[in-house]
């Protein structure tokens, strides 16, 4: 009925209050105006010890459950994102995709919306990488929830559903970063093996990069690549189904690799809306802003 504070602050007036009655009785002179600076002092105290404590989203570096490998594409949608979907279902694998609302282009966009809905029907995990690529922890609470909030409303829009996992852009996050997460009700995701993609490596250094972990052997894997990379969707994908299926691993999403059941993936699910004004990333944050 009450939560942790409410509790705490009314067991905290209530002993104050005991203690005032049971030295107000006393026949000393003067004791009630000491009762009462007790009793008072008494509140102040319990008070400053029941501040709410910041509820922290879980932050999740790698996966749990072994022999699992989640492939993660982030900065989409974009214009290989159907294709990379269609190379994970001939696996029968599972992908996840970290979505930004206003980054390569705009989430409301007809070919973003579309591409969203390719995967999601298709089981693909959708996530959020907040709304337009900022560096999070720079960031005051106000445009902070500005990044979640916007993207939020998108995916419930677009899709129907909002997520409930998240990757901070850069893999940047701080406390502020975990409290709004957390009010958002979103785990918070990184990675353990990197395939430097958006840092100019090459589809042959990406390659060699899952070789190595596969070969050092990893008992999971979490993945980054960048969907807005033709070479990751045309070379890196099928190379990595080929190099995690051989050693057996099993390719599934986030959530699963963190053994969370397929419905944890969204929350709040609604019927997705109809297009309309609202549907737009005009007035928003731009790009890395
Ligand atoms: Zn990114």
């Amino acid at each position: 009925m009450f939560d942790e504070a409410t509790l705490g602050m009314i067991s905290a007036v209530m002993g104050a209050f005991f203690f005032f009655n049971l030295l107000s009785g006393s026949s000393r002179t003067g004791s009630k105006a000491s009762a009462f600076l007790y009793a008072s002092c008494m509140v102040m105290t319990a008070s400053a010890a029941i501040i709410p404590r910041r509820q922290m989203a879980n932050v999740m570096t790698a996966c749990t459950v072994p022999k699992t490998a989640a492939l993660t594409f982030d900065d989409g949608p974009f214009s290989w994102h159907n294709q990379i979907v269609d190379t994970l279902d001939a696996a029968g694998a599972k992908g996840t995709f970290f979505i930004n609302g206003n980054n390569y282009g705009c989430i409301y966009s007809n070919d973003s919306v579309n591409r969203m809905q390719y995967s999601y029907s298709r089981g693909h995990q959708i996530a959020s990488h907040t709304w337009d690529h900022a560096h999070l922890p720079t960031l005051d609470e106000t445009r902070m929830e500005q990044q979640f909030n916007l993207s939020d409303v998108a995916f419930s829009k677009i899709l129907g559903v909002v997520p409930t996992f998240m990757r901070p852009p850069y893999g940047e996050y701080n406390d502020l970063v975990q409290k709004v997460a957390a009010d958002h009700n979103q785990n918070v995701i990184i990675w353990d093996v990197d395939s430097e993609d958006s840092m100019g490596a090459t589809a042959e250094q990406s390659e060699q990069t899952y070789t190595n972990a596969v070969e050092r052997g990893a008992a999971s894997i979490l993945t980054l690549n960048h969907e807005t990379h033709e070479s990751t969707a045309v070379e890196v994908l099928p190379f990595m189904i080929k190099l995690f299926k051989d050693k057996g691993y099993k390719l599934v999403t986030v959530a699963e690799c963190l053994g969370y059941k397929p419905q944890d993936m969204y929350q709040r699910r609604t019927k997705p809306g109809v297009r309309d004004d609202s549907w737009t990333c005009v007035g928003t944050p731009l790009p890395g802003q």
